[in-house]
């Protein structure tokens, strides 16, 4: 079979982004796969395509509705009769209807919340359909290392050998080698292929602005985001009155209507903003980081953390919706001097993981303690920020621009970098 030819004839596609080809290939074989990739790199693809290739039906786990939708209302474009979606908002009828069309073999793509594996009703109606692939999407949920546990993922692996699946493939964005390993045992992938690609993003330009006060901060965002090239933006603050406030400012300063985003509203509204901004009639959201997973705006040009974040594996997160179309895009840190999240962070986060990397972790705290600085070897922050050394040696490049660490001069691969003097104590 010739894949670029697929890739072109269902998707317009004329190369494959790397790491595609080889997951694309896997599931094609019936081959077990784990696929890590950064956030924006394309992993829907690698188990969308041959999803369309193949003659069974693909059923695809992912943890939030609105991922979901968004990716069958794409998918409608591309093959309107494959593809469809259980959900508890749509009608018994209706999802009835869903698993008719599986198990006649009409449908290639099933895509389903975690939750419904629990309910037999659901397993034995869809045991009647010839499943070939079960694609776990953001498979992290799965390890109770990873950053969104979701008990629910724990059936996943006995419902896949239940349904007789061919092939699991497990995708994600966390690459730390522990969840990887993680994910792994718990779905039981057996001999999985392994697609790792590489989590730098060239096209993300960072920057730190310091500020003298809230009102300093809040002047300097209206003045980035009053630049018609600054939107869509994205703007995360560190809690929801924070929120509140900041996009009354904004949206006087700017003369806009500036939308919030925060758990503390109902899902109604949230959902209304999320998807004014997806469709781009929201120029602005000022977020908490309950923005998140689901927010795969391709053309966000501007993402600014108006505090300081509380850890490093967040930051990259959340500056990581920033230019997923691959065109230049901005993250903007504004930072005060109470905000003292940032000096902190590297310790706050060595104290979570003190269990598993006790030795490490007290280290990194004495140093802090001794010197009032510290530095960090990639390895460790490749733990502590839960990513491969390839991730770690990234977010030290993008903060060392961003100037938030010092490189160190050397060993290059050892120690990584410390924090600038400002931030010390
Ligand atoms: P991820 O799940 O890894 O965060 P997505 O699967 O949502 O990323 O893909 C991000 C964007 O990249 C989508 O807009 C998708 O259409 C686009 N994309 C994926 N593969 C390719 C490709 N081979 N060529 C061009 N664009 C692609
Ligand atoms: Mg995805």
């Amino acid at each position: 079979m010739d894949a670029r030819a697929e890739l072109r004839r269902h998707f317009g596609f004329d190369e494959f982004r790397p790491g595609q080809e080889e997951a694309v290939r896997a599931a094609l074989e019936g081959r077990d796969a784990l696929v890590v990739m950064p956030t924006g790199a394309g992993k829907s693809l690698c188990y969308q395509l041959p999803a369309l290739v193949r003659d069974d039906l693909t059923i695809v786990v992912s943890p939030l509705v609105s991922l979901m939708q968004d990716q069958v209302e794409g998918l409608r474009r591309v093959a309107p009769d494959a593809v469809a979606l259980l959900n508890s908002q749509q009608s018994m009828a209706d999802n009835q209807e869903v698993l008719r069309r599986a198990a006649s073999g009409r449908l290639k793509l099933l895509y389903v919340a975690p939750e419904r594996f629990a309910s037999r009703w659901f397993l034995d109606h869809v045991q009647r359909a010839r499943l070939g692939l079960f694609v776990v999407d953001e498979a992290h949920c799965v390890s109770q290392w990873g950053h969104d546990f979701r008990p629910d993922y724990f059936r996943l692996a006995d419902a896949a050998r239940y349904l007789r699946a061919r092939a699991i493939m497990a995708l994600t964005a966390t690459a730390t080698p522990r969840v990887a390993d993680d994910v792994v045992d718990r779905l039981g992938l057996a001999e999985p292929v392994r697609v790792t690609t590489g989590f730098d993003r060239p096209n993300l330009s960072f920057a730190v602005a310091r500020c003298g006060s809230r009102q300093d901060k809040h002047r300097r965002v209206a003045t980035v985001l009053r630049d018609l090239e600054a939107r869509p933006a994205i703007v995360y603050a560190g809690t929801r009155n924070g929120c509140e406030e900041l996009a009354k400012t904004l949206g006087r300063e700017l003369g806009l209507d500036v939308a919030v985003y925060h758990a503390g509203l109902d899902r109604e509204r949230r959902t209304a903003v999320q998807r004014a901004f997806m469709a781009g009639d929201t120029p602005i959201v000022v977020a908490t980081n309950a923005f998140g997973m689901g927010v795969d705006k391709a053309d966000v040009r501007t993402v600014i953390h108006e505090t300081v974040p509380q850890s490093v594996e967040q930051y990259y997160q959340e500056a990581g919706r920033a230019g997923r179309d691959g065109r230049p895009a901005r993250c903007l840190l504004f930072a005060e001097a109470r905000d003292k999240g940032l000096h902190t962070f590297f310790i706050e986060r060595a104290e979570i993981e003190d269990a598993a990397f006790g030795a490490v972790a007290r280290r990194i705290r004495r140093q802090a303690a001794e010197n009032g600085r510290y530095e960090l070897e990639l390895s460790v922050l490749a733990d502590v920020a839960s990513c491969d050394r390839d991730g770690a040696r990234a977010i030290v490049g993008h903060l060392a621009r961003a100037g938030v660490v010092q490189p160190a001069p050397s060993p290059p691969d050892r120690a990584m970098g410390r924090l600038v003097g400002e931030w010390d104590r």
